[in-house]
C-alpha cells in the first residue's frame, strides 16, 4: 500500500508532514481500520512530525484506563502487504 505525504512549514521550524492523498486500501480490513487503529502520523492530527504509518494498540493500565501504544508498521497487519510512505515535493 502506498501513502504519500509532504513536508509543511511549521511555526517551530521543525518539519511536519501531512498526508497528501487518500490511501487506496490494500485490503478490506485496512479500509475499515484506517484512521482509527492505523493511520499516517499521529491519530487525530492532520499534521505530525512523524512520517510513518503507525498502528495504535490500546494497552490497559492498572488504573483501568488505557493508553495507546504506537507501533510503526512497514507491513499491513492484516494482509501482509508492504506499507510504503512516499515523500512528495
Ligand atoms: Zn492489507
Amino acid at each position: 500500500m502506498r501513502v504519500t505525504c509532504r513536508s509543511c512549514p511549521s511555526e517551530t521550524g521543525e518539519p511536519v508532514y501531512e498526508q497528501t492523498a487518500p490511501i487506496k486500501p490494500c485490503c478490506a480490513e485496512m479500509a475499515r481500520r484506517w484512521g482509527s487503529l492505523v493511520c499516517f502520523g499521529i491519530a487525530g492530527a492532520r499534521r505530525s512530525t512523524s512520517r510513518e504509518v503507525n498502528l495504535y494498540v490500546p494497552q490497559p493500565q492498572a488504573n483501568g484506563k488505557a493508553v495507546l501504544e504506537v507501533v510503526p508498521v512497514a507491513f499491513c497487519p492484516w494482509c501482509g502487504e508492504a506499507v510504503k510512505t512516499y515523500r512528495m515535493k
